[in-house]
């Protein structure tokens, strides 16, 4: 592969992870204004049922001292009666009497009215108040887990602007800028040829083309979507490479471009043989490393930035064989300091077939040929 093109598809890497962490940081503060949103409307909820609660307080309030005006009158009435020279007019302040009385009736029916509303008011303030409560501190929590989140992207934002700025050097002029000039338009600037087709916009290679491609000798764009090919003898398969087993059955060919891999490496350090396990999660990846017979893991996870591949190349050494297998890394988490003896024994079925084809396949690939760069 030219070295433009290696040095392109790195850049890819790190032009992808550097739009994710751009769209990460943007996306935060509109999470907080979602939440801040129904913060406000918890707020004005709970002023209006104070508000309520305060206006049934006024209310009976009123309505007492009403009770207490015409009290006053009842016994004003009461003493005038004492006085009254006629009998019309003894009438007259008996009707007035009961006429108040019956006003301090309504007026008490009114404020019963009030009090048993109290309870419910009481129970709708608290609730209200209860969910602001919450909802202000899951507000702080979120905002406290965006200012992290914001300043552990920026972080990793500015090691791969440094990463991608080192890259774009190394590169010539024109190919980066035929690079650059796609991908503003087209997301990516890049794209595979495989099976003589182009990946990034399916349209069939002339075989000359083709063959120039897999030279690569130049670097060649597509007539058809402009991106700059790149070839990758890999992802190829060949016929002569597809061999069969003693069983007469083929062994399945795990996919180059697997977001997990597993590998028997024969020869790592102090271990001897080891199984490695690989997984990428967006812009970075992990490996872990296990015993080959007893499936007891050695070391801890480690953890580096961009694909398996490019994070981890002193691993996929020529003796490094691809196996077979897939699990979640949920799962393998759960697994504990231990592979399963069922999945060791997958693993270990794997490599025995692989073994296999090498010794019978008459065709079989050397296990270079098939092992770190597949
Ligand atoms: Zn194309």
């Amino acid at each position: 592969m030219l070295p433009d093109i290696e040095k392109l598809l790195e850049l890819q890497i790190a032009d992808k992870e550097i739009r994710r962490l751009q769209d990460e940081v943007a996306a935060l503060p509109r999470r907080v204004a979602v939440i801040e949103q129904k913060l406000a409307g918890t707020k004005a909820h709970l002023e209006k049922v104070r508000a309520a609660a305060k206006n049934d307080d006024a209310n009976r309030k009123k309505f007492e001292a009403n009770i207490k005006d015409l009290q006053g009158k009842i016994s004003k009435y009461r003493d005038q009666s004492l006085d009254v020279k006629t009998n019309e007019q003894y009438k007259a302040l008996l009707h007035e009497i009961q006429f108040a009385e019956q006003e301090v009736r309504l007026n008490e029916d009114r404020i019963l009215e009030v009090m048993v509303n109290v309870d419910a008011r009481d129970k709708e303030v608290k609730a209200a108040e209860a969910e602001l409560k919450a909802e202000m501190a899951e507000i702080e929590k979120e905002k406290e887990e965006a200012r992290r989140v914001t300043a552990e992207d920026q972080k990793k934002l500015s090691e791969w602007n440094g990463k991608r700025d080192g890259l774009r050097h190394g590169i010539s002029e024109d190919v980066l800028r035929q690079y650059e000039r796609v991908a503003k338009f087209r997301g990516t600037g890049l794209a595979e040829v495989r099976e003589q087709k182009c990946m990034g916009c399916q349209v069939m290679l002339r075989p000359q083309t083709y063959n120039e491609v897999r030279n690569g000798a130049t670097v060649m764009a597509c007539e058809s979507c402009q991106r700059i090919y790149y070839f990758n003898p890999a992802n190829e398969v060949k016929p002569e490479q597809e061999v069969v087993t003693v069983t007469g059955r083929k062994r399945a060919r795990p996919k180059a471009d697997a977001p997990q891999a597993w590998f028997y490496r024969p020869d790592y350090g102090e271990e001897g043989e080891v199984l490695l396990v690989f997984t990428n999660n967006g812009g970075s990846s992990t490996r872990r490393v296990y015993e080959m017979h007893t499936g007891r893991q050695v070391g801890g996870v480690l953890e580096r930035e961009g694909a398996y591949r490019l994070a981890f190349p002193e691993d996929l050494t020529e003796s490094a064989l691809r196996l077979n297998g897939h699990w979640d890394e949920k799962e393998i988490d759960e697994w504990g300091a231990e592979i399963p003896s069922n999945s060791l024994d997958l693993l270990h079925k794997d490599l025995l077939a692989i073994r296999r084809e090498h010794k019978v396949g008459k065709h079989a690939a050397p296990p270079a040929a098939q092992s770190a760069a597949q």
